[in-house]
């Protein structure tokens, strides 16, 4: 979603909304009625992000006019096309900038959503439970030592916990973990201190590679969330299991862990 906010931010930070098209309202929450008149004629005042959700506040005139919050779901993506582009089969929604550009969701599976939200987005149900970004100067080894205290769930399980960290996907735990040398399937709360401040500087090394991959692909973009930045990290254990790591020569080894397939080096991991 972070390569998603990047590649629309020129387009629609800072645009006038001339109208909302909505072409099919059954998305995982019901558009709701009368948002078209709601948000046409506003300006979005910035492109933000919160875990996977994009956040455009608007203004009208110099009054807050609510926060529009769009979640891609499963299956949706977002480009920024002339106005002009006839729908496809699955555009369910445009956001008709005055430009003459468009911001069109694709959405086959319909789990994605949009909402105005009223007041302090942070505040509502959606967002209110996210831990704090990993990027963010919330995040660090110290309050993931302090929220591990006592955890009997597999590390991996626990990083991947949206409640504590958001955006930690899979294939990123996997590669942070093994940065960090713990062995995905350790007890949360038997992760020393020291260890927590490793494993949280390996996950925003990871991270941050992820972004800076998969940004290079901006314009006229099609994105599905966060793709491109997996296939362009170089994977050490994702997904290598019977090959030898790339640090201790040692065999990968995949497992389950919380019904997600996970990967760790059995030489190098503990
Ligand atoms: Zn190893």
């Amino acid at each position: 979603m972070e390569t998603t906010r990047r590649g629309i931010e020129p387009f629609v930070g800072g645009a006038r909304i001339a109208r909302l098209v909505v072409r099919e309202r059954r998305l995982r929450w019901p558009v709701p009625p009368g948002l078209e008149a709601r948000v046409a004629g506003t300006r979005v005042v910035a492109v933000e992000r919160r875990a996977k959700y994009l956040l455009l506040p608007l203004a009208r005139g110099r009054a807050a006019a609510g926060t529009l919050l769009l979640h891609l779901g499963m299956s949706g993506s977002l480009r920024v096309v002339p106005a002009t582009t006839p729908p496809q089969k699955h555009d369910h929604l445009d956001l008709v900038l005055a430009g003459g550009h468009c911001l069109r969701l694709r959405d086959p599976r319909r789990f994605g959503c949009l909402l105005l939200i009223e007041g302090d987005p942070r505040a509502h149900p959606l967002l209110c439970d996210l831990g704090p970004e990993p990027l963010g100067a919330e995040f660090d080894g110290a309050l993931l030592a302090t929220r591990a205290r006592g955890r009997a769930v597999a590390v991996k399980s626990f990083l991947m916990d949206g409640a504590i960290v958001v955006g930690v996907g899979n294939i990123y735990a996997n590669e942070a973990l093994w940065r960090a040398g713990i062995d995905p399937r350790r007890a949360a709360g038997r992760v020393a201190p020291a260890r927590c401040v490793a494993l949280a500087s390996a996950v925003q090394a990871v991270l941050r590679e992820a972004i800076a991959k998969g940004g290079t692909t901006l314009r006229d973009f099609v994105q599905v969330d966060g793709a491109t930045g997996y296939f362009r990290l170089e994977l050490a254990v994702y997904d290598r299991a019977g090959a030898p790591g790339p640090r201790c020569g040692a065999p990968g080894r995949g497992a389950r862990i919380g019904q997600r397939s996970s990967f760790f080096c059995t030489g190098c991991q503990r």
